[in-house]
This record gives structure tokens, C-alpha cells and sequence, in this order.
């Protein structure tokens, strides 16, 4: 039974960043102004970007909260290219001791930026050095052990620190409040994705026509990240396929092959809502056991499929388990059962099964 449910964790849907990723440097926008969408972070963001520059400080803490591949970091590398600083790329598990912090802080010039990806993941001890660092730009050392321990502090220069997580609600009280700024990232719609992609495509010379970047737009299931890698891939099947150009048609042909439906959907996403349907009636079932079910993970369905089905409307989460909606039978064309039907459907809810 694991065996039908089985499937390639390596995902071309997946939001997080992977190796093949990296030509997403070229892709960055650099200005405010190429950076598209997220149109009230923005508006919020050029406000204090001109107050600051008008009173010639440094900018006040930001975090950056939302799903990965939405453009946080992105976001941060515009901050420091308009204030005209440096940026210093860090993550949360990657400052393991506080002196590995004391010595990102020390290296900082006045003004610039420390950027702390998954900030949420960072550990206590280092969260008590960075609060003093955060509030009153000093660093409280402590030399030596036992009752000839002293403190000494240590001056910083006057920094911005940009904090980025997907889980704005795994922060601690005392850091969340240290942050002035705060900035939520949406999911972005499709016209505004086809907007990337085409920008993209024009930077790495993809012929794409407006249908092709809509029809990869609609399946990128709102993340810029994935939209990128969706163009490279499907770049592929149009050069060898086509002409090489990205229509509606290539884009379409190219996706199929590839297992993604037109909201973005790949097989993994679709086993799970099987899974339920299948073999649990639709729901509740326990996490755990749907991922011993799928063979997969718990957290990769927790943090990989569920976000875009319960964004989707196709997933719910109760606290019995996990329960599928009605609009996820008719995306998979499964007949909708009798306890999901409005009252006035017809009875028998014959839905073709293909
Ligand atoms: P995050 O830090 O939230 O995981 P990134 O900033 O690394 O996401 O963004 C992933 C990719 O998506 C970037 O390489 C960038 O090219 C693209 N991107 C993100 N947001 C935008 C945007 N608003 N406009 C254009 N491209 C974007």
C-alpha cells in the first residue's frame, strides 16, 4: 500500500532554496522599484527608507516574516543597496556559540546590515547577547569563570539588524519587541508572478510569450522562488520541443510532463489528498499517520504540501486530524461524498472518475 503513495521527495514545487538554485543571484531585483508586488511592505518600507536617509541614520530593526521564497532576502539586499551600505548574510543555526555573533557584530561598519535568515531557529544563549547589541549597541562579554569572572562591554557600531522567518509566532516575546519595523510577505497573485517571470526570462534571454508566463504563473503556487525554477525548467522542453520560445501550448505540454496541474499541484500534493480520501474517507487522520501512509516525513508534509493546500482551500486542519474539503475532490474529479454536498446538489453527484 506505501508503494502507490510513494513519491520523488525531490520537488520542483518545493519554496525552500535548493543548489540548483543558485543562479537566483542574477534574477535579484537590486531597486525598490524592480522589486514587484508586496505593494504595502513596499510602501511601509520607502516611508522609512526616506526618513532615514533624510535624518542620515541607520535604519531601524525589520522583520521579515512570511513563507520562504517570497523575497526576504531580496528585500534586504534593496534596504542596503538604497541606504548604501554593506549586507552581512547570516542564519539563525549557522550562529551556533554567542562569540560566533560577537564576532559578526565586531566586524559591522557604522550603518550597516546584518541579515539573520530563520532568526526563529536562533539559540537562547545567543539571543541574550543580541538583545543589548539590538537596544543600545554594546556587547556585555563575560571574561574569565567563577568569582573572578568579569563583564566588560564593548561598543558597536550603530547597525540595522533585518531578522527574516516563516514563523513569526516561534519568536520570542523579548525579540519580537526589540524590532521597529515589522513587514509581512503575501503570496504573491498570479499577474504579479507572471510580471517576474517575464523580467527573469528577459535576463537569462528566454523568449516567453505573455499566455506562456501566465499559464507558469498560475502553477507557482504564489512564490517567486519557484516560478524562477519552473521558467528554467520549462525553458528545456521549449528548446527542445519547440522553437524555443515559451507559449501558452509549451508551457502547458511542459508542466504535464512534469506532474504539475494548473494550480501547481505535483504529485506529492495530490498523493496526500489521496491518501485522505482513500484511505481515511476524506478525514480526520492524524499527521503521523498519514505520513507513515505516504512514506514521507511528517514535517515535509507539514511544512512542503500543507501551507498551498490549506491556502488552496483543498486541506483543513481540525483537531481530530486532517480533513479534505469538497473543492479538493472536484480539483482530483472524485465524486464529492453525500456530507460534503451542499442540500441542494443533485443526489446523486455523478462526477466522472478519470
Ligand atoms: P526568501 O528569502 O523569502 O526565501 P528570496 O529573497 O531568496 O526569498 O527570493 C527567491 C527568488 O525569488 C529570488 O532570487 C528573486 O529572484 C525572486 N524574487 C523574490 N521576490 C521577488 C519580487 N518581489 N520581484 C522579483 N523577483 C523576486
Amino acid at each position: 500500500m506505501n508503494q502507490e503513495y510513494t513519491v520523488d521527495p525531490s520537488r520542483l514545487v518545493s519554496p525552500d532554496s535548493t543548489p540548483s538554485d543558485a543562479e537566483e543571484i542574477n534574477l535579484r531585483p537590486k531597486t525598490l522599484d524592480d522589486y514587484v508586488g508586496q505593494e504595502k511592505a513596499k510602501g511601509n518600507l520607502r516611508i522609512y527608507l526616506r526618513a532615514a536617509q533624510q535624518r542620515g541614520e541607520p535604519m531601524d530593526h525589520i522583520l521579515l516574516y512570511g513563507p520562504p521564497g517570497l523575497g526576504k532576502t531580496t528585500l534586504a539586499g534593496i534596504v542596503a543597496q538604497e541606504m548604501g551600505v554593506q549586507i552581512r548574510i547570516t542564519s539563525g543555526p549557522a550562529i551556533e556559540k554567542p562569540g560566533d555573533l560577537a564576532a559578526l557584530l565586531t566586524n559591522l561598519q557604522e550603518g550597516d546590515i546584518l541579515f539573520i535568515d530563520e532568526i526563529h531557529r536562533l539559540s537562547r544563549q545567543v539571543e541574550e547577547v543580541l538583545y543589548p547589541a539590538l537596544e543600545d549597541f554594546a556587547l556585555d562579554i563575560m571574561i574569565g569563570k567563577g568569582p573572578s569572572a568579569q563583564s566588560i562591554r564593548i561598543n558597536l557600531p550603530r547597525f540595522t539588524l533585518i531578522g527574516a522567518t516563516t514563523r513569526a509566532g516561534q519568536l520570542t516575546g523579548p525579540l519580537r519587541d526589540r524590532f521597529g519595523i515589522l513587514l509581512k510577505l503575501e503570496p504573491y497573485s498570479p499577474d504579479e508572478l507572471a510580471q517576474i517571470i517575464t523580467r527573469s526570462a528577459g535576463i537569462l534571454g528566454i523568449p516567453i510569450t505573455p499566455e506562456g508566463a501566465l499559464e507558469l504563473a498560475r502553477c507557482s503556487r504564489g512564490t517567486p522562488r519557484i516560478a524562477n525554477r519552473l521558467l528554467k525548467r520549462v525553458r528545456d522542453f521549449a528548446t527542445v520541443q519547440g522553437d524555443g520560445t515559451i507559449d501558452g501550448e509549451i508551457a502547458v505540454t511542459a508542466r504535464k510532463q512534469m506532474e504539475i496541474d494548473a494550480l501547481g499541484l505535483d504529485e506529492l500534493d495530490r498523493s496526500l489528498l489521496r491518501a485522505i480520501i482513500e484511505l481515511y474517507g476524506g478525514g480526520p487522520v492524524g499527521l503521523e499517520t498519514l505520513a507513515a501512509a505516504l512514506g514521507e516525513e511528517s514535517v515535509t508534509l507539514e511544512d512542503v504540501c500543507e501551507p498551498y493546500l490549506m491556502q488552496m482551500g483543498f486541506l483543513t486542519r481540525t483537531p481530530r486530524g486532517r480533513c479534505v474539503t469538497r473543492a479538493a475532490y472536484e480539483h482530483l474529479h472524485l465524486t464529492v461524498p453525500r456530507h460534503l454536498r451542499a442540500d441542494d446538489d443533485p443526489e446523486d453527484g455523478q462526477q466522472s472518475m478519470y
